[in-house]
């Protein structure tokens, strides 16, 4: 058996999706003319509450051509440490946009309004960088698929209208917020002046992602987006994969939270030090191995020759991410393979 659990990317979009690829309208949507693209934009726009959305080939564009409606060439963006946009776009902000970056650091990725704000530092005048924009990222990627508190979301929302900062949400994987706690996705939409989402993560889609935010700002970014050169043509058989991802996948989530929760508690049981299955509230399990005689490394090397893939994010992090294409008997099954692994180890050491 084959159980892959190194991402939420990995999965192979179902013959269902394909036959609603297949039929879905098309049109050149660099035209504006795609009706799927068009209908997808307008229904992820107001499912968020915000004015107009944008689609687009990856995540990471998605939050790079929010953050440049924000943030202006020699400005600053805040984030997490750990953030995607910090760690996994290649510096992106920088390099695209002349954006810099200051970061503060979060327990399992997940933020407190007051650690963000201490560093805001708007209107520096003329000797000092200027911060015009917050992002936070909801699930936290490296935090373990941890879900951000709508309070702490508040009220920097508050402190920010104040300072008159911007607020960028990565919502990558906020489809997995809400089946953990039921907030709202227009309720993000309340606090966040863009927001990025992703089809291709625990939705299943092949790829794209789409940038919320005011009509005005997409507009903008619609001319960087071809700028970048991702303008595309016929890409509704892509948005049609979306509508299908939106229609059908969502309703599915709770079975990878439920599947990470049994892993988890597989592990733990094993190795407590590893994972508190308290800590995992949606489809990520983060492992720290720091406390065994063992790399995230050469755990993954081990599983490996049975058929389990997972990542090794960090010298001493493993990560395993739950998705569409596992069932119960891979959960199973890579759950014995990860706790012999583990046995091993230990006996070994
Ligand atoms: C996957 C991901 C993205 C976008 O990634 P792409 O591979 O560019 O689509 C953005 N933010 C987070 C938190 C992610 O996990």
């Amino acid at each position: 058996m084959r159980v892959d659990l190194r991402s939420d990317t990995v999965t192979q979009p179902s013959l269902a999706m394909r036959e609603v690829m297949s039929q879905a309208p098309v049109g050149d949507d660099v035209y504006g003319e795609d009706p799927t693209v068009n209908s997808l934009e307008e229904r992820v726009a107001e499912m968020f509450g915000k004015e107009a959305a944008l689609f687009t080939p990856s995540g990471s564009l998605a939050n790079q051509l929010a953050i440049r409606m924000l943030v202006a060439p020699g400005e600053e963006i805040l984030a997490e440490a750990n953030s995607h946009i910090v760690r996994a776009e290649l510096g992106a902000a920088a390099t695209f946009s002349g954006i810099t970056t200051r970061t503060w650091t979060a327990t399992r990725g997940q933020f407190l309004a007051a650690d963000a704000l201490t560093l805001a530092r708007p209107d520096s005048g003329p000797f000092l960088v200027s911060t015009k924009a917050i992002a936070v990222e909801n699930t936290h990627n490296f935090g373990g698929g941890t879900v951000q508190s709508l309070d702490e979301i508040k009220t920097l929302h508050g402190e920010a209208q104040k300072m008159g900062l911007a607020l960028h949400l990565d919502g990558a994987r906020i489809w997995n917020a809400y089946v953990a706690n039921g907030v709202e996705f227009k309720e993000y939409g309340k606090y966040f002046d863009t927001i990025s989402v992703c089809l291709s993560k625990g939705l299943g889609a092949p790829f794209g992602s789409l940038m919320l935010a005011s009509k005005e700002n997409i507009i903008k970014a619609r001319i960087w987006r071809k700028r970048y050169g991702s303008g595309m043509r016929q890409i509704g058989i892509i948005a049609g994969a979306g509508h299908y991802a939106l229609d059908t996948n969502i309703a599915l989530l709770h079975h990878d939270h439920r599947r990470a929760q049994y892993l988890a508690t597989r592990i733990h049981a094993i190795a407590p030090s590893l994972v508190d299955p308290k800590n995992v509230q949606t489809n990520i399990v983060g492992l720290d191995l720091a406390g065994l005689n063992l790399t995230a490394a050469e755990f993954a090397e081990m599983a490996k020759p049975e058929g389990v893939l997972i990542s090794a994010l960090g010298p001493n992090f493993a990560r395993l991410v739950t998705h569409l294409d596992i069932d119960d008997a891979g959960m199973e099954y890579a759950a014995d393979v990860l706790t012999q692994a583990l046995e091993r180890a230990l006996v070994a050491k």
